[in-house]
C-alpha cells in the first residue's frame, strides 16, 4: 500500500475526501502528517484519504482508552451506558443511507446489501444497550461457610478491534456494541481499503456524547494493525479477517497476554441431498457464493451435491449465474459489484487458473466481463468450477470471490466426510426435506453455524463464530457480551476469627 501513501502537502487531488482520526474525543491527523488513499473499486479511482497512523498515534489512542476506563466512563452505571448506546442507535438511523453509500464506494459491495446492513445496525446497538444493565454476578455457596462469596462481571478493559474491508460497520457493531455494554473502551482499526465509513461513524459516537477516549479510531495501511495488537495497554484483541493474519494477531496478543476473539475464514459446504427442493437449494447456492461478490467469510464456496442431481443443479446454476446483473454498486438494481481491490481481483483470477490446472472445468464465468461499461472496475464474472475434488486447492483454500467449486457425493456418510474435510469450520448448509436427516447431518458437521434449507442468515442475538481454523470465541447474543467481561470472585470473611496462616482455606 506504500504507493498510496502521500504527504498531505503533496496531495495530488484536492477533490479527495479527507477524514480525520478520532482519538480521545478529538479529530486528528497522523503525527507524521502522512495520509493514504482509498480506491473506489467500481472505477479504479482514488476517492478518499485517511491518516496513516504510526505506533505513536496508536499509543495515543490506547492511552486515551485506558484513561477513559478509569474516568467518567468507568464510574458510569450500566444503565447510563445503556442510555448512551441507545442514543447512538437512534443517531445511526438517519445517517444509515449515507454510511451505506460511503461503504459501497470504499469496498464495492452493492448498495442493496450495505443499506440492509446499516438499517440493521440500530437493532444491534439496541440489543446490547438493553443487555448493559443485565450483567449479573453470582452468589456462591462455597464450602467455607464462614465466608460470603460472590462474583462480579467486570469489563475486560481496553479493546482493540482489527476490522476487514468486506463489511466494516456491520462487523464493528458486533464488537463495539457488546464491548460498550460491558463497560470496555475501544480502539478500532479499519482495513486500509475501507477507513471512511468507520471515521464517519465516529462522528455519531461524538454526537451521542460518549466521554472522550471511550471510542477511538486509528487508520493506516500495513503496519498500523500490528502496532495496535502489540500495544501492551490493550487487554483484548477482537479480529475479523484472514486466518493467516489471525495467527499473527494471536501471537502478538500472546506477548502481553491479551485475550483474543478471532473471526476468520471459511470454506463452507452447501450440501444438497436428492430429496431437496432444488429451486430453493439453487437459490441458496447463489446467495452463498455470489452475494457480496463472494467476499464473505461465510461464503458457501463448496457445493456438495448428490451425484444423482448434479447435472440438474449445475444446469440451473449455469443458467442463472451469467444473468446476475453486474454494475455500479451504488445502483439499487445491481446484484453483484466489483471485487474490492486490485490484489483481491488478482487472487480470484489466480485461483480460477489454478483450479483449471488442477483438473476442474469452468462451467461458466472464469474471467473478467467483456462489457466495456465495467472495464474500469475490478469485476469478475460469477464462476462455477465443476469436476472439483475436495483435495484440490480451490476446494481447500479461501478464494474470497465469486467462485463456486462443485463436488459430488454418493451417500450421506460421504457428504458429512467431505463437508468436514477442511481446516475451517465457519458455516454449512444442508438441503433436504427429510427432517431426521437434516438434524442428523447438522449435528455431525463441524461448523459454528448450520443452516437447514437456507443460507446466509444471521442475527444480533444468535451466537456466531467458527470451529477449527475459522476462529476462537463467539460474537452476537449473550455469548458475544461475555467476550468483553471478566469475572472477579470476592470472599468476605464473616466471623472475624483468625485462620491458620499456613493452610489453604
Ligand atoms: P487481512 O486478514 O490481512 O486484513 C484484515 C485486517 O487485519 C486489516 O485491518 C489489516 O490491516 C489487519 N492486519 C493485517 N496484518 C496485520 C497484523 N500483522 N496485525 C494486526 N492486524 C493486521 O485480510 P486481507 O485484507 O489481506 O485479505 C486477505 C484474505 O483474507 C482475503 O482474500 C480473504 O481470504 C480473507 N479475509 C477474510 C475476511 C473474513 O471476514 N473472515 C475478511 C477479509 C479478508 P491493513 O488493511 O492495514 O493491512
Amino acid at each position: 500500500m506504500t504507493e498510496n501513501v502521500v504527504a498531505i502537502a503533496d496531495r495530488r487531488n484536492s477533490e479527495l475526501q479527507h477524514r480525520k482520526m478520532y482519538i480521545d474525543g478529538n479529530w486528528v491527523d497522523a503525527i507524521s502528517g502522512e495520509v493514504f488513499e482509498t480506491i473506489n473499486p467500481y472505477n479504479g479511482q482514488a476517492w478518499a484519504t485517511a491518516p496513516l497512523a504510526g505506533p505513536a498515534d496508536v499509543k495515543k489512542a490506547v492511552d486515551a482508552a485506558r484513561r477513559a476506563l478509569s474516568g467518567p466512563w468507568g464510574s458510569m452505571s450500566a444503565a447510563q451506558r445503556g442510555v448512551l448506546i441507545r442514543r447512538l442507535a437512534a443517531l445511526i438511523e438517519p445517517h444509515a443511507d449515507e454510511l451505506a453509500r460511503i461503504e459501497t464506494t470504499d469496498n464495492g459491495k452493492v448498495i442493496r446489501e450495505t443499506r440492509g446492513q446499516m438499517a440493521g445496525l440500530p437493532a444491534t446497538y439496541e440489543f446490547f444497550a438493553g443487555a448493559a444493565d443485565k450483567i449479573f454476578g453470582d452468589t456462591i455457596s462455597a464450602p467455607q461457610t464462614n465466608f460470603f462469596t460472590y462474583t462480579r462481571r467486570e469489563p475486560i478493559g481496553v479493546v482493540a478491534a482489527i476490522l476487514p474491508w468486506n463489511s466494516p460497520l456491520f462487523l464493528l457493531a458486533s464488537k463495539l456494541a457488546p464491548a460498550l455494554a460491558a463497560g470496555c473502551t475501544f480502539v478500532a482499526k479499519p482495513a486500509e481499503q475501507t477507513p471512511s465509513s468507520t471515521l464517519e461513524f465516529a462522528k455519531l459516537i461524538d454526537e451521542a456524547g460518549f466521554p472522550p477516549g471511550v471510542f477511538n479510531v486509528v487508520t493506516g495501511a500495513g503496519d498500523t494493525g500490528a502496532a495496535l495488537t502489540a500495544e501492551p495497554g490493550v487487554d483484548k484483541v477482537t479480529f475479523t479477517g484472514s486466518t493467516a493474519t489471525g495467527i499473527a494477531v494471536m501471537k502478538s496478543a500472546a506477548d502481553h497476554i491479551a485475550e483474543v476473539t478471532l473471526e476468520l475464514g471459511g470454506k463452507s459446504p452447501n450440501i444438497i441431498f436428492p430429496d431437496a427442493d432444488i429451486d430453493a437449494a439453487v437459490n441458496g447456492v447463489m446467495a452463498g457464493i455470489f452475494a457480496a461478490t463472494g467476499q464473505t467469510c461465510i461464503a458457501g464456496s463448496r457445493l456438495l451435491v448428490h451425484e444423482s442431481i448434479r447435472d440438474a443443479v449445475v444446469e440451473r446454476l449455469a443458467q442463472r449465474a451469467p444473468q446476475i446483473k453486474m454494475g455500479d454498486p451504488l445502483d439499487i438494481e445491481t446484484e453483484m459489484g466489483p471485487i474490492a481491490f486490485a490484489e483481491q481481483l488478482e487472487k480470484v483470477r489466480f485461483y480460477v487458473d489454478l483450479g483449471v490446472s488442477e483438473g476442474a472445468t469452468v462451467v461458466c464465468g472464469g474471467e473478467r466481463p467483456q462489457d466495456t461499461d465495467l472495464a474500469d472496475g475490478y469485476f469478475f464474472q460469477p464462476t462455477i468450477l465443476s469436476g472439483v475434488d475436495n483435495s484440490m486447492r480451490v476446494a481447500r483454500e479461501e478464494i474470497f470471490g465469486p467462485v463456486l467449486s462443485v463436488i459430488t457425493f454418493t451417500s450421506e456418510e460421504e457428504a458429512v466426510q467431505i463437508g468436514n474435510d477442511t481446516t475451517y469450520g465457519l458455516a454449512a448448509a444442508v438441503w433436504t426435506k427429510d427432517v431426521q436427516r437434516a438434524h442428523r447431518v447438522a449435528h455431525r458437521l463441524n461448523a459454528g453455524t448450520i443452516w437447514i434449507n437456507s443460507y446466509r442468515v444471521l442475527a444480533n442475538n444468535v451466537p456466531y463464530g467458527g470451529f477449527g481454523q475459522s476462529g476462537i470465541g463467539r460474537e452476537n447474543g449473550i455469548e458475544g457480551l461475555d467476550a468483553y467481561l471478566q469475572t472477579k470472585s470476592i470472599w468476605v470473611e464473616l466471623t472475624g476469627e483468625s485462620r491458620d496462616p499456613f493452610k489453604l482455606g
